[in-house]
């Protein structure tokens, strides 16, 4: 009898892959002519529009005015004729919904002339507002079924750009996605508006420096690091977890994972980095400016990071570089897996979201080398961050929130679940200085600042690194590594904005009335003196230079009274808050109802994940596990049967038996528990999720024990699913 497996096939078919076969055709073209192709950028703009109406468009892409209607059908023409030059038969309003991925409906742009042939045609209309059927989308009762209609509304602030696929071309348009009352149901209309916020009342803060001069706009810039898998694709057939969830549910520890730490930054593999190098060519075609690769600690593990971007172009360009590593990986026989925590035991993946403030100048307000104007300037913008962190904690750690990251934060190879700042020593010796309110110069022998003498001059580098901390800073901008690799970015974007936002507007409050109509430096001084320093007293809670892995650290923060929602369930009550509430009223991010909607979501999403995984479990382990193992048990018993036949005693073989036997008694049980449990059903969703918490996911970690546990004994060629060590080292 053959026995060789489906996963054998798998490894022989990887071992025989060959880079050659897979050259580009288009190898020969230069990156930097490839570079935005694929999008109706500025230049295409500048050429194809006549002057008044591309400096129109201009005005609405940099500084966000509203776009002006009667412009629109010109614009509609150039962006039709350019999308046809270039091969294109339809078009699309992009859009995000709440679903959390991207959603796309494609028009022809031909249409029947009514003598029998065909027009070409794309107005302004279409270009600027789109219809969909929208009743499928998740609208957490925003959106009443029966009145379906939501439509899409161009957002010219993201460029426009073309979908190549095999005999396809799509003029893609980023839109937004409300309700026909006008409620978002998507990720980009309440990203927009705390972009809006935070630039509001940043400008404030620069006026009451007179460092406003030109500066018409602030804008988050975000570049934010996508960690990922890639394993063979014979081997994601092979495994109905992955295949349906992204996530492997089963599989037992390999001999060998990243304990030699011989992956990270290794060489990277021929045939993965084929895959980056064509999926590179693609989004550099798309405008996407992505520039670092690396191996990333586990093995098949990976990154890539693009230079940042405005928050809303890098959060745009983030789900198309998704979309297109999903969709690439494939040619070269690979699966790519966005998923936070792919394999139990080895690092999880996620999503490092860069984040800083700049004005339309270039001027990037968070770092102290550039021309912040002062250094006061420099840690007012600092100190209103530590304290829009400090005090919406929960709010940020709801924002990454998932059944997913579930399996990441807090574990311990990703950033813990409580959320604080790292400063570093320098920073954190300088801010220590303010709340003293005496200022004896810098900790590496910088001097005291000319403009502001009373504030301490901050050096150049500060080139402390602190791999443990949610929320670090790195010189010149904060990074948010919480964020779950499979999450748009633009959610904790939305938090983070907003939060920042209410504290700047705080401080411009402030300021504006300590100094009044005619502010002398000196005044200017001491009231930011003032004001920075209670901020620090209040908030220094926050601030936590050391490893955020430890028991300590959790003890510690806990008497320090930060916020520590170890779960999801527990994360998502700070959506509920009327804190949260009143902070997105305020700023016109979310209404109430647009709030409790995604509250409600994002708790369903929760429960129909991890149910969705426990129905896979319960099926796998009937229909692969369960029939592999009685196949076993058969053996062993033909075994011992044919010993006692043979008058040979045998206690190795008896024992296995019996040890075996009880697994499979164990495994039966399991599976009918975990059955019982997920057909259980709470009596509102928050019960439910809580349900789903607290007794599904344990009857999955028992099952998944003894799964794991008839791994390690059935023979090898019994066993149905690819291994870990198969699926992490076989490239
Ligand atoms: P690492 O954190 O791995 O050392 P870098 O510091 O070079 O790498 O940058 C990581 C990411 O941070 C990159 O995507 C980079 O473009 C982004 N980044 C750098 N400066 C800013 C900024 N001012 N605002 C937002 N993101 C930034
Ligand atoms: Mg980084």
């Amino acid at each position: 009898m053959n026995r060789s497996t489906a996963r054998h096939d798998a490894i022989a078919a990887v071992i025989s892959w060959n880079a050659e076969d897979h050259r580009l055709a288009h190898d020969a073209e230069r990156a930097e002519d490839l570079f935005g192709r694929d999008v109706f950028s500025e230049r295409v703009m500048r050429q194809r529009l006549p002057k008044e109406v591309f400096r129109a468009v201009q005005r609405t892409m940099r500084r966000g005015e509203p776009l002006d209607p009667s412009i629109a059908d010109t614009v509609a023409n150039a962006m039709k004729d350019w999308a046809l030059e270039n091969g294109a038969t339809h078009y699309s309003h992009w859009f995000q919904p709440l679903t959390g991925t991207t959603a796309e409906k494609h028009d022809a742009f031909i249409a029947p002339d009514g003598q029998g042939g065909a027009i070409v045609e794309f107005s302004g209309e279409q270009l600027v507002q789109g219809e969909p059927d929208a009743s499928s989308f998740p609208s957490g009762g925003v959106r009443a079924t029966f009145e379906a209609r939501g439509y899409t509304a161009w957002d010219a602030t993201s460029p426009v750009f073309l979908l190549r696929g095999a005999n396809t071309v799509t003029l893609c348009i980023p839109t937004a996605f409300v309700s026909w009352k006008g409620d978002s149901l998507d990720y980009k209309t309440p990203l927009l508006r705390s972009i809006d916020a935070l630039s509001h009342q940043a400008l404030r803060i620069l006026r009451i420096f007179g460092a406003a001069g030109d500066v018409v706009r602030v804008t988050p810039t975000v570049g934010p690091e996508q960690e990922y898998f890639l394993i063979d694709r014979n081997f994601f057939f092979a495994r109905p977890d992955l295949l349906t969830c992204d996530r492997s549910l089963f599989g037992a520890k390999p001999a060998k994972d990243q304990q030699l730490e011989d992956h990270y930054f290794g060489a990277i593999p021929a045939r993965i980095l084929a895959f980056m190098a064509e999926a590179e060519r693609e989004l550099y075609a798309l405008g996407v400016p992505v520039r670092t690769r690396h191996n990333e600690v586990s093995p098949g593990q990976f990154e890539i990071a693009p230079i940042f971007e405005h928050c809303n172009v890098a959060a745009d360009h983030q789900m198309v570089l998704m979309e297109a590593l999903t969709r690439i990986a494939p040619r070269y026989g690979l699966h790519c897996i966005m998923h936070e925590k792919p394999f139990a035991g080895v690092n999880g993946s996620g999503k490092h979201n860069n984040w800083s403030m700049s004005t339309d100048t270039g001027v990037n307000l968070l770092d102290p080398r550039d021309d912040t104007h002062t250094n006061m300037q420099f840690l007012v913008f600092l100190c209103a961050v530590i304290r829009a962190v400090d005090r919406h904690a929960d709010l940020l750690r709801a924002s990454v929130a998932g059944a997913g990251n579930d399996h990441r934060l807090g574990a311990n190879e990703a950033p813990p679940a409580i959320v604080s700042i790292y400063l570093g020593e320098m920073l954190t010796d300088i801010v220590n200085q303010l709340e003293q309110g005496s200022s004896t110069g810098t900790k590496k022998g910088g001097r005291m600042d000319l403009g502001a003498r009373s504030l301490p001059q901050i050096p150049r580098h500060s080139g402390d690194r602190n791999r443990t901390s949610p929320f670090a800073f790195t010189g010149n901008k904060f990074e948010f590594r919480a964020v779950g690799a499979s999450q748009s970015i633009a959610w904790p974007n939305t938090v983070l904005n907003t939060i920042v936002a209410e504290s700047l507007d705080e401080l411009a409050t402030e300021l504006e009335e300590a100094v009044g109509q005619d502010p002398t430096p000196a005044k200017l001084q001491g009231a930011v003196r003032a004001a920075l320093k209670r901020i620090v007293k209040e908030h220094r809670r926050v601030l936590f230079d050391g490893d955020g892995y430890t028991e300590e650290w959790r003890k510690e923060a806990e008497a320090r009274g930060l916020p520590h929602a170890r779960e999801t369930v527990e994360a998502l009550a700070a959506l509920k808050t009327k804190k949260a509430a009143d902070l997105f009223k305020r700023y016109s991010v979310l209404t109430r109802t647009e709030l409790e909607a995604r509250a409600a979501i994002f708790l369903e999403r929760y429960i129909k994940q991890v149910t969705i995984e426990a129905n896979v479990m319960i099926s796998m382990a009937r229909r692969q596990i369960l029939p592999a193992a009685l196949r076993h048990q058969r053996e062993l018993g033909e075994a011992v049967a044919a010993c006692d036949a043979a008058g040979v005693e045998s206690p190795a073989a008896r024992n296995e038996l019996e040890v075996f036997v009880q697994l499979v008694e164990r495994l039966q049980r399991t599976i009918e528990a975990l059955g019982t449990r997920v057909d259980r059903h709470g009596s509102d969703l928050r019960r439910h999720a809580e349900q789903v918490r607290d007794e599904v996911r344990p009857a999955m970690a028992d099952l998944r024990e003894v799964v794991d546990e008839l791994e390690r004994r059935v023979a090898d060629d019994l066993w149905p699913l690819p291994t870990y060590r198969e699926m992490l080292f076989v490239k």
